[in-house]
């Protein structure tokens, strides 16, 4: 066979505004680029017990159950749903997005029993709705939503869902991939049971992680199960072996090792601005957008009142040619934004403004151009 004559990958510089990944600060990525050491190394093992530490921190729980999955967002949804649902499981799964319709399809696939909760794309899921899914199904075991639903840039409320769930003895699984960071996500004020989240939306790190965190009703319901955990991989029984207690970490998998060098390092840079004022930042940012789309005629989806100041989505304006606009923006200025998805397809952009890519340059930049491309 002929040995293949391909150069190095550069990557070009873009500007990402788009549902994530997120732009990336330098120092993360420098930090990713430190010696790689063993995943069992005693240095190795302190890093993981003080990721844990600062995950606690930026998911605001004392919960001893936090950690990376060594694997993106869509793993952390499985892990919660394979963990939590065993096969005959009631699961009231909310769907007002593309995220809910993905926590219904692992519902599905774990032999759990879902009862669907559906709202309009661009709304937050109906609490009226689901207790009276509840009250119609009062043997429900859990409740399955998504608190930050990136698809369309609506906000449910993740506190009145879980009550809800609790008030009939239900955990509540939370999708917290675009909250995280970028809006209040408190896990144990809300008595959050199962959230996970990404690392490479408001966190804006690189993607391929998805930190997870676990009440002890969540524990308290895994140790009860009756039947093994379907997936090897996710079974939290055995990645707690691994990520459990630091003095007696037996091999699991090999962790990503360099990869979590920079969500330590995201996460200290989370802990030097305050999470209080990483919310503050993501919510100013979200008005300057807000007023320059005025400007520019554009309309939002989501109703103020719900909107998510980490994903902007907006209606095209009538005559403009959607792929051709992005193309133009990803050719001509280097900068990526979200097409619709779903239901939205064809008929929205989504403007992402996460973690680094919340700052003012980013706005001024994406405004400016957006001007010269419509
Ligand atoms: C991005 C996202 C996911 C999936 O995360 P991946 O890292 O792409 O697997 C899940 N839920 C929501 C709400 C997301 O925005």
């Amino acid at each position: 066979m002929q040995k293949p004559n391909i150069p190095s990958f550069i990557p070009p510089r873009r500007t990402l505004m788009g549902p994530g990944p997120s732009d990336v600060p330098q120092r993360i990525l420098d930090a990713m680029a430190r010696p790689t050491i063993g995943h069992l190394d005693p240095a190795f093992v302190d890093m993981m017990e003080q990721m844990k530490a600062l995950l606690r921190y930026a998911f605001q729980t004392e919960n001893a159950l936090t950690m990376p999955v060594s694997a993106p967002g869509s793993a952390g949804m499985e892990m919660c749903v394979v963990n939590l649902v065993e096969p005959g499981d009631k699961v009231i799964v909310c769907r007002n997005g593309v995220f809910g319709g993905r926590m219904l399809e692992n519902v599905k696939r774990t032999g759990g029993v879902p009862v669907v909760v559906d709202d309009a794309w661009g709304a937050p899921v109906d609490t009226v709705k689901v207790e009276e899914a509840f009250a119609a199904n009062p043997d429900a075991r859990v409740l399955a939503f998504v608190h930050a639903e990136t698809s369309t840039g609506a906000r449910s409320d993740a506190q009145a869902l879980a009550a809800i769930a609790h008030k009939y003895g239900a955990l509540a699984i939370v999708d917290a991939v675009t909250s995280l960071a970028g809006i209040p996500l408190m896990v144990d004020e809300w008595e959050l049971d199962a959230v996970y989240s990404g690392s490479q939306k408001c966190l804006s790190c690189t993607p391929g992680l998805s930190p997870v965190t676990f009440s002890e009703r969540a524990i308290a319901r895994l140790k009860a199960r009756k039947t093994p955990v379907q997936s090897w991989f996710l079974d939290l029984n055995l990645v707690l072996g691994y990520w459990g207690s630091a003095g007696r970490r037996t091999y699991h998998h090999t962790a990503p090792v360099n990869p979590l060098y920079g969500l330590h390092e995201a996460l200290v840079m989370l802990a030097e601005e305050g999470i209080e004022n990483s919310w503050a930042r993501h919510a100013h940012n979200h008005e300057m957008l807000r007023d320059g789309f005025e400007v520019l005629g554009l309309k939002f989806v989501v109703d103020q009142h719900y909107r998510l100041p980490q994903l902007n989505t907006v209606y095209i304006p009538a005559g403009v040619d959607d792929a051709a606009a992005r193309t133009r923006l990803l050719n001509e200025f280097n900068l990526e934004i979200g097409a619709g998805l779903g239901d939205l397809a064809g008929k929205v952009w989504r403007f992402g403004l996460m973690g680094h890519a919340s700052r003012t340059e980013n706005i001024d930049y994406c405004l400016s151009s957006l001007k010269q491309v419509l």
